[in-house]
């Protein structure tokens, strides 16, 4: 709209309703947004809380609008989430942690697992604190369900993990999973970097204060090692059929020559795992950050040479 400025001289304003209708469509397109909604009225605490509201209802409305008559994968009506997660990832905990600390953690995934499914889609991106991890999971699930997505830069997602929650697309489902695919393994494994262990009722020490700590570079890795180990050890019946798995794995695992992970040391990872009696132990020693120093060890370098 035009109006005339202080000088009598023509300028362009954007009325306020108009600024909103484009912050609106810029965040549905692109997922970005500014982080004080300069576009809203009010004091700065209402600006963040309409920009915020008003983005994701409009993000909830879209993903309705574009999923209308389209279907997910059917996830099993009958399926007792809580038993079924804490089953399928009891053999990477039990692997991974001491018995001793299995309990808390599996207490911790067990409930961690949200399928994003027509019934529930709309009600996740309005409960989700972060403007952009909605917009993900609106992706997420608008590929579920084959429709288009948000923008050119969406990215096509079957699993996102955002503090202990793992948002899972219904494409778990779907009849022609791949071979070595299991996101929920994958999203499940990336909580372990992600939370702390006093946020679980674990120890925390100096040294120790994530649940797992993993090489921050290595974090997709890791994820994907698990994944697939977890892959074959449910599959495999045998030894000997594991090992053929991981060698058959590494013969695949050039898909992933896209992301940003080294496909090589991924297959080295998860046929060295196979052939061990603990692989779980393998992907934690071979992804683990460089150890931090105690207090002691630091002293002694520190004194070190002293006299
Ligand atoms: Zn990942």
């Amino acid at each position: 709209m035009l109006e005339y400025g202080a000088g009598g001289s023509r300028v362009a304003v954007v009325s306020e309703t108009e600024a909103i209708a484009n912050a609106i469509e810029r965040y549905l397109r692109e997922g970005a947004y500014e982080v004080d909604h300069p576009a809203w009225p009010g004091n700065f605490l209402d600006r963040a809380r309409r920009g915020r509201d008003d983005l994701l209802a409009a993000l909830g409305a879209e993903v309705r609008r574009r999923g209308v008559d389209r279907e997910h994968a059917p996830v099993p009506r009958d399926l007792d989430l809580v038993s079924w997660t804490r089953r399928k990832v009891t053999p990477m905990v039990e692997g991974l942690f001491p018995a001793a600390e299995r309990e808390a953690v599996l207490s911790l995934l067990e409930r961690s697992v949200v399928f994003l499914t027509a019934g529930n889609i709309e009600e996740v991106l309005l409960g989700q604190m972060w403007l952009h991890t909605a917009w993900a999971l609106a992706n997420l699930y608008l590929s579920s369900v084959g429709a288009a997505l948000l923008g050119p830069g969406a990215p096509s997602l079957l699993g996102l993990s955002a503090e202990t929650t793992c948002y899972v697309s219904a494409d778990y489902f779907a009849e022609q999973q791949r071979r070595f695919d299991d996101y929920v393994i994958h999203e499940a494994a990336h909580v372990f970097h992600n939370w702390k262990r006093r946020n679980t009722g674990l120890r925390e020490t100096r040294t120790r204060e994530w649940l797992l700590d993993i090489e921050f570079r290595k974090r997709e890795t890791f994820a994907y090692s698990c994944e697939a180990y977890g892959w074959i050890v449910e599959h495999a019946r045998t030894r000997r059929e594991r090992i053929a798995m991981g060698q058959e794995y590494a013969a695949v695992v050039t898909r992933f020559r896209d992301e940003d992970l080294d496909a090589e040391e991924l297959a080295s990872i998860v046929g060295e795992a196979c052939e061990s009696r603990n692989g779980w132990k393998v992907i934690l020693r071979r992804c683990a950050a460089a150890k931090k120093m105690t207090r002691r060890e630091t002293l002694a370098l520190l004194t070190q040479g002293a006299r």
